[in-house]
């Protein structure tokens, strides 16, 4: 959450640092603002709301500057207004900037520093990081800098400039994610890869407690016992038209339809011979053989396809597996035991709760496995095993390919597990391995519903309360696809086990609540009949979610039907989830919601 960049060369570093903010707008967007330093001295431009904003305030006023930090804001201390718009400057005016996280000690900091004397303007914690700075400068930024990292606890990625030396920039990384991209006689720092793709393909990852000294011509890093670091520059492999909406109206939008090629990207490599193959990952078969035990951690929607994980795991190849919200996992005091595996789930591989409940994993001798779409992100590179999703760079704040790359992930390591553990014939893994290649294909068949389902987004659209449902899979799918609604529409969604919904919530179906009922699991197609029934005697508008030929027109108990090909049951999640992201999509779309930028969210949550 919260995007930072920085500027230095030769160019014109409002511009630069404007159009840096705009590619990552999706990590929040209650406010934003830029430092330039301008003919020696460091000029602040904020404000609340969107860049465009800021933009038109910016105006042409500052061509001069050739070097600059900015920021777009998540507000986590301090609601969104001007005054809490960063980047922040010390009380003295001696040190400005820009910052990606929370300073948990901020209240004991603000007591000190005011008891020092120093006056507060806003209400974020970033502004006691900034005078903790200032009151320990002594002429020495780096040093300054690694004492204050001594004394701040808590997350955060920095960006800094220092009045009195207007031309360099520092760039500070705990906890949160940052980048410094190399270009000719000029230099960047960043949240993410996308804020400097259209100047440079080169760039450099900082690690845990590093400071860079960042000038026009020259980068120098050290870690926090004040050693030189020389890391190799690393090469951005995708485009910049994968950040770009090409055509389509929303990212997210044009992530649905990038399904097919995110699932073929992430099944074909991985199976070889009629075998799946995760070997070459380092997930190999003894190590696989091993494991008994698996439990997966996750938030938001990884979450959701750790539970669709968990059923195809145990069904498939019997091993147990739990799942857990990252964030309660990670103060749980869980009992993890050596050799257990905890299989971590994260798009952006710098979810904070994630990452946390990675380390403690490890502490307690797990065997750790990441399922990570971002190549070099903190998760991926701590987690012992890494397996790379490759959905490709997802914009938009509600996941969609990503998603389904991760619930692909999951059918081909229940597989894996199957194969190495032997509980399946040979036979039926070859005909699973055959319906998993066809999957992107059956999902680009089912694309053209965005152009069908309009009435009965229409629909959805004029209700406050919506009901997801299903057993089994179905049940495990239903979880994103109500979340999906809920995140960009803002229509409250709930998803139930059908069979639980007597038990209490029914009581909330009245006259015309939509209830959408995925039934597409044959061993289980009765029991969900009634359950619909049951709704639809109290007035529910039953969409019903189900297989070619299995919905009874004389029984009448559904108001719409939407009929999935014939497709692997196992496989079923898979192409409901792309038909929940069309509804959703279409329902927002129809009550004119900030669809790729839904209000209260933003992509990469790297706080806690
Ligand atoms: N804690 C800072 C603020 O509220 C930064 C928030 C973030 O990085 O999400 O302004």
């Amino acid at each position: 959450m919260c995007g930072i960049v920085g500027y230095i060369g030769n160019n014109r570093a409002d511009e630069i640092l404007i159009e840096g903010l705009r590619k990552l707008e999706y990590r929040g967007y209650d406010s934003s603002g830029i430092a330039l330093a301008d003919a020696g001295k460091v000029k602040c431009i904020k404000t609340k709301g969107r860049i465009d904003v800021l933009a038109e305030k910016v105006g042409d006023g500052y061509a001069d500057a050739v070097c600059g930090i900015g920021h777009t804001r998540w507000a986590t201390h301090g609601e969104p207004s001007d005054r809490n718009s960063h980047p922040h400057t010390s009380c003295d005016g001696k040190v400005t900037l820009v910052h990606n996280g929370i300073i948990e000690n901020y209240i004991k900091l603000k007591r000190e520093l005011t008891e020092k004397g120093i006056t507060f303007k806003s209400e974020t914690d970033t502004e006691c990081a900034v005078n903790l700075i200032a009151a320990l400068y002594d002429g020495n930024p780096k040093d300054t800098l690694l004492r204050a990292m001594e004394m701040l606890t808590g997350s955060y990625a920095f960006a800094v400039i220092f009045s009195d030396h207007p031309y360099t920039l520092y760039a500070v990384k705990k906890d949160s994610p940052l980048i410094l991209g190399v270009g000719e006689g000029e230099n960047f720092i960043a949240s993410d890869i996308p804020a400097i793709l259209k100047w440079t393909r080169r760039y450099i990852v900082l690690n845990e407690g590093e400071i860079a000294e960042v000038k026009r011509d020259s980068i120098h890093i050290v870690d926090r016992h004040r050693n030189p670091i020389n890391r190799e520059i690393e090469h951005v492999e995708w485009n910049v038209g994968d950040a770009e909406k090409s055509g389509f109206p929303h990212f997210m939008l044009k992530e649905i339809f990038e399904q097919p090629s995110a699932l073929k990207a992430t099944i074909s490599p991985r199976i070889n011979n009629g075998k799946v193959n995760f070997s070459d990952e380092g997930l190999t078969a003894e190590i696989a053989e091993r494991i008994e035990t698996i439990h997966i951690v996750a938030c938001g929607s990884a979450l959701h396809t750790g539970i669709i994980g968990k059923t195809l795991i145990e069904r498939l190849a019997g091993i147990p597996v739990d799942y857990e919200i990252a964030s309660e996992f990670r103060y749980r005091d869980p009992i993890i035991k050596k050799n257990e595996l905890v299989l971590l789930i994260s798009q952006s591989g710098e979810t904070a709760d994630t990452l946390a409940a990675l380390r403690l994993a490890k502490e307690r001798g797990a065997l750790t496995v990441a399922i990570v779409n971002v190549v070099g992100s903190s998760i991926a590179r701590e987690a012992d095993i890494s397996l790379f999703t490759h959905a490709g760079p997802e914009i938009a704040v509600a996941t969609t390919k990503a998603y389904s790359a991760q619930v692909a992930m999951m059918e081909l390591l229940a597989i894996y597990f199957a194969q190495i553990k032997r509980t399946l014939p040979p036979e039926r893994i070859a005909q699973l391995l055959n319906d998993l290649t066809s999957l992107p294909s059956q999902v680009e068949n089912i694309l053209p519903l965005y152009e069908t389902s309009r009435e009965l987004a229409e629909h959805i659209s004029a209700n406050a309360h919506v009901f997801f449902i299903g057993r089994g899979l179905d049940y495990c799918v239903a979880h994103e696809g109500s979340l999906k609604l809920k995140e960009i529409s803002y229509i409250h969604s709930e998803a139930y086990a059908a069979g639980e919904l007597k038990h209490g919530t029914i009581s909330l179906v009245s006259t015309g609540t939509p209830v959408i009922a995925i039934a597409t699991q044959r061993d289980v197609f009765d029991k969900m009949v009634s359950n619909i029934k049951e709704v639809k005697c109290r007035g529910a508008f039953v969409l019903l979610i189900t297989r070619k030929g299995w919905y009874d027109e004389s029984d009448s108990y559904a108001d719409q039907v939407i009929e999935l090909p014939e497709a692997e049951s196992l496989f079923m999640p898979s192409l409901v989830a792309v038909i929940c992201q069309i509804l959703a999509y279409n329902t927002a779309d129809i009550m004119g919601c900030d669809i790729d930028k839904p209000r209260n969210l933003a992509k990469s949550v790297t706080v806690e």
